[in-house]
């Protein structure tokens, strides 16, 4: 069995969302060897949409659920890696109809993103009527290789199409080692409470 690991590494230098240096996770060493102390120990800060994250619905819906979103036999479930690298822009329904996409599925849409080390304002993202046809398709989940989901939509309809029925939506994973097909996926949020989105760590089992 192959293990591949589809994370960001988390690191204060680490690209965020449109690079905004208040983006940038802060590590700080708060007891260490040498200085009256014989251990060391760290904090972080960290926005909860750093790196590889699942988003819950309270993210962009007033009053939507919170972390308690996040259920535990949805953590390690079969998804299909679908093959969209030759997308540029938005990845829109007519770009979606030619993939094998039914009802249940974890859908992770791999695109030229992941051959990028460096954040792209001009990412490709998921259009309003690619998350429709996945609403309509009555996915379980859909992950992408940005730090956001869509860009350029005032208002945000692929979030709240997604969130707004219960989809989940995986966000900032690296996929470029990673050929179409089918895999378990494993997604681990940390089980923080009362929050909007949490960072993930993420593999994909696949066989060879
Ligand atoms: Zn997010």
């Amino acid at each position: 069995m192959r293990i591949i690991d589809i994370s960001m590494q988390i690191y204060e230098g680490m690209p965020v969302y449109k690079n905004k240096p208040e983006k940038k996770p802060i590590i700080r060493i708060t007891k260490d060897y040498g200085s009256g102390s014989d251990v060391r120990e760290s904090k972080i800060e960290l926005e909860l949409h750093t790196g590889t994250h699942l988003d819950a619905p309270l993210h962009m819906i007033e009053g939507g659920m919170d972390s308690a979103f996040f259920r535990t036999e949805d953590m390690v479930q079969k998804c299909k890696v679908l093959d969209m690298t030759w997308v540029e822009g938005g990845i829109s329904d007519t770009d979606l109809r030619i993939k094998d996409v039914g009802p249940g599925d974890y859908i992770l849409l791999k695109t030229r993103n992941s051959f990028e080390e460096v954040f792209n304002p001009d990412f490709v993202y998921l259009t309003e009527s690619g998350a429709r046809y996945l609403v309509d398709k009555a996915v379980k989940g859909v992950g992408i290789d940005s730090l956001g989901i869509e860009r350029s939509q005032p208002g945000y309809p692929t979030h709240k199409l997604l969130l707004g029925k219960g989809i989940y939506i995986l966000e900032g994973l690296r996929l470029k080692d990673v050929p179409e097909g089918s895999y378990t996926l494993i997604a681990a949020p940390l089980n923080i409470a009362g929050v909007e989105a949490s960072p993930v760590r993420a593999f994909l089992l696949g066989e060879g």
